[in-house]
């Protein structure tokens, strides 16, 4: 077993945590504070090709592999979770889903525009009165002809108000034996007659990042943009889901070393009787418990950023990353804004905006209870994944 990572990976990293304190971090706080989200920083993470990351050469992506991706959230995260949001929805829910499921011709008209980031791409699929049960969803797709025409409204939408295209899923039959054989997946393009959005305001977290409301009015989409057979729905979302719990998972990694760098910082400095505070037992046992939390974190996305390149199916493992990491970046924060004292608890400090965020990753995704039953559900043999018609490419990607 080779647990080594690449010099390549060592630059994407390097680069990714560049970008992130230098082009993501000035004047974060701030937009965190007013809430204001702007398509300023999509267009910087274009330029730097970031959103080309673990898209193949041959659309004009980057090329890496998918543990680079991972390690881009990683490192985007560290920054602010509106960054790596950013790439969770548009490289991971988005570009990759339509990697595994979009037919050739659709990855050539898709996918060069989205590596470059000329077209951001976002995921819609919970509803008013759909989250964790996804399989209730109602919006509709009635074929008509040559197209299919949708109506209904999806919520909690990242980069409702920003993304260009959506994949979005809905109801092609619903006298369908079992609902999830009833849906089917479609790219629909905000410039569609029929579409509009809506932002949510007043988040607890993800301040700086857009949230909101798509909606749908007999909004035409030609048949061509929907992604596997009709009835594959359901199986597109999981699929994309598998990539995005990915990107979630790798992200928590990086909001646990954001806790670190300023709680060490803050242990140094901070002195309490005399000594700093990073000679008391109880602070030291929070600095290690977030050690463990990124060291665990870290080996839990790498496998299955692995698992990604070979092509091996994960979402029980990519359940399992996403779970047990975003639970040790809450509590890493939660820790956070107890070293720091009553300075913690204002935004003086990031730590702050950390528990803010680190709280919404146990709700997207897969809430925390989801993740719980499923992991418990594999194991007594109520759930198994069964092989999918379609994988991801594997890693190298062909030329
Ligand atoms: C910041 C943010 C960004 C988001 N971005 C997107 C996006 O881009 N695209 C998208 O489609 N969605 C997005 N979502 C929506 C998110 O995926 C849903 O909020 C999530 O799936 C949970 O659904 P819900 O909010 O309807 O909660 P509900 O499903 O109503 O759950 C409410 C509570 O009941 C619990 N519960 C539900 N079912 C069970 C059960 N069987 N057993 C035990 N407990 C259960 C849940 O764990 C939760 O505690 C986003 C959400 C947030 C907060």
């Amino acid at each position: 077993m080779d647990f080594s990572l690449s010099p390549e990976h060592d630059l994407v990293r390097e680069m990714a945590y560049k970008f992130g304190q230098t082009q993501i971090l000035p004047g974060l706080a701030e937009r965190d504070r007013e809430a204001k989200s702007d398509r300023a920083s999509l267009e910087k993470m274009a330029e730097a090709g970031v959103l080309g990351v673990s898209i193949p050469a041959k659309y004009g992506g980057q090329d890496t592999d998918y543990i680079s991706l991972g390690i881009v959230c990683e490192e985007l995260e560290r920054a602010d979770t509106s960054a790596r949001v950013v790439m969770s929805v548009h490289s991971g829910l988005h570009c990759l889903t339509l990697m595994q499921w979009g037919t050739e011709e659709q990855k050539q008209r898709w996918l060069p525009d989205l590596a470059k980031g000329t077209k951001v791409g976002a995921f819609g699929l919970t509803e008013p009165n759909a989250g964790s049960d996804a399989v209730n969803i109602r919006t509709r797709a009635l074929k008509d002809g040559d197209s299919y025409v949708l109506n209904g409204e999806k919520t909690w939408i990242s980069l409702s108000d920003f993304a260009d295209q959506f994949l979005v899923v809905a109801v092609t039959d619903p006298d369908a034996p079992q609902k999830a054989k009833g849906m089917s997946a479609f790219i629909v393009d905000r410039n569609a007659p029929g579409f509009h959005s809506k932002a949510i305001h007043g988040k607890l977290g993800v301040r700086a990042g857009n949230t909101g409301q798509i909606f749908f009015e007999d909004l035409r989409v030609p048949a061509d943009c929907r992604i596997g057979a009709e009835g594959d729905g359901f199986k597109v979302a999981m699929s994309a889901l598998d990539h995005g719990r990915y990107t979630v998972a790798a992200g928590a990694v990086g909001i646990i070393t954001a806790c670190l760098d300023a709680c060490v910082k803050y242990s140094h400095e901070r002195t309490v009787g005399g000594e700093p505070i990073g000679k008391k037992q109880l602070v030291q046992q929070m600095i290690a418990n977030m050690v463990a939390g990124r060291e665990i974190g870290r080996l839990l996305y790498y496998k299955v950023g692995w698992m990604k390149n070979v092509g091996l199916r994960h979402t029980r493992e990519c359940g399992l990353a996403k779970w047990q990491n975003c639970n040790a970046a809450f509590q890493a924060a939660h820790d956070a804004v107890e070293i720091h004292g009553a300075y913690g608890y204002c935004d003086e400090f990031p730590v702050e905006r950390y528990f803010r965020n680190s709280r919404g990753a146990m709700i997207y995704e897969g809430t925390r209870e989801i993740h719980t039953l499923m992991q418990a559900e594999y194991e007594l043999g109520y759930r198994s994944d069964r092989p999918l018609d379609r994988m991801l490419p594997t890693w190298p990607f062909e030329a």
